[in-house]
């Protein structure tokens, strides 16, 4: 279902309005992790000030350790409704396991399916069968095949609506958090309809290569950019040091649009 011999034209994922896998690139953008009421509400307007349309936050958190920051889970994903009740903003939240599917259901636009849960088929299916827009993120070590399987088990409940996200996997170098793989968005492009963009965030772990990998994915042709930003990166709970300030932010923005009119 997911495959390019299924369907010959670019699927558009819609949320409310915004378009993804259309003309524009979509910049998805907001912290790591919702923390508290300010931090959320002035990440989500500043990145909404300098142009992002998505606003992302997570509320349960997949962390390395059990004793890092978790999340706020239901009050954060209230926080997550809220700012975008102001601002306008969709939202894109991760959900862990079923029960925090059914909660994140209930308060945000798109579902996202982390790394670490890419072949949780069983939750796949319930993502599925919620027919909610889903953001569907390659395993730390997942072969393209095995991503595009993963869309195949969301897809073949009925929900259409999966754009995948590339975010780096696990190789030998270790000079960066993960291996951008770069080269999977026209691989993925050639092999499937589905809408792909790319998390340089999660995929270089370091706020300074952030900007040359976004522009370098938008180059590839990208859909759109998953950007880890935090009103104060320093102090964040979880991801600080790829975390870019507002003003990153809003400078690596104005960049994209040249190499958008560019490519
Ligand atoms: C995230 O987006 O915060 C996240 C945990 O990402 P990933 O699943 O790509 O590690
Ligand atoms: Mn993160």
């Amino acid at each position: 279902l997911v495959s390019r011999e299924s369907k010959g034209q670019n699927s558009l994922v819609k949320v409310k309005d915004v378009v993804i896998g259309g003309d524009d690139i979509v910049v998805i953008a907001g912290p790591c992790a919702v923390e508290n009421r300010e931090q959320l509400l002035t990440a989500a307007r500043m990145v909404r000030q300098a142009g992002a349309v998505v606003l992302r936050g997570g509320a349960f958190k997949p962390r390395t350790s059990p004793y890092s920051f978790q999340g706020l889970e239901e009050e954060g994903l209230k926080l997550l409704a809220e700012a975008s009740a102001e601002t306008g903003l969709v939202t894109v939240t991760e959900i862990i396991d079923e029960a925090s599917l059914e909660l994140a259901l209930e308060y945000v636009d798109i579902i996202q399916v982390g790394a670490r849960n890419m072949q949780n088929f069983r939750l796949l299916r319930a993502v599925g069968r919620s027919g909610k827009p889903v953001l569907l993120k390659r395993g730390l070590s997942a072969t393209i095949e095995e991503w595009l399987m993963a869309a195949e088990y969301v897809v073949s409940e009925g929900n259409e609506n999966v754009v995948l996200c590339e975010r780096g996997i696990r190789t030998y170098e270790i000079a960066t958090r993960n291996t951008l793989d770069l080269s999977a968005v026209p691989v993925v492009k050639g092999q499937s309809h589905l809408p792909v963009i790319v998390d340089p965030s999660h995929a270089t772990g370091e706020r300074k290569l952030v900007a040359p990998m976004a522009r370098a994915a938008v180059a590839a042709g990208a859909d759109g950019l998953l950007i880890e930003v935090h009103p104060e990166p320093d102090k964040a709970l979880s991801d600080g040091p790829q975390s870019l300030t507002p003003e990153d932010f809003s400078s690596l923005m104005a960049e994209l649009r040249k190499v958008a009119t560019a490519v």
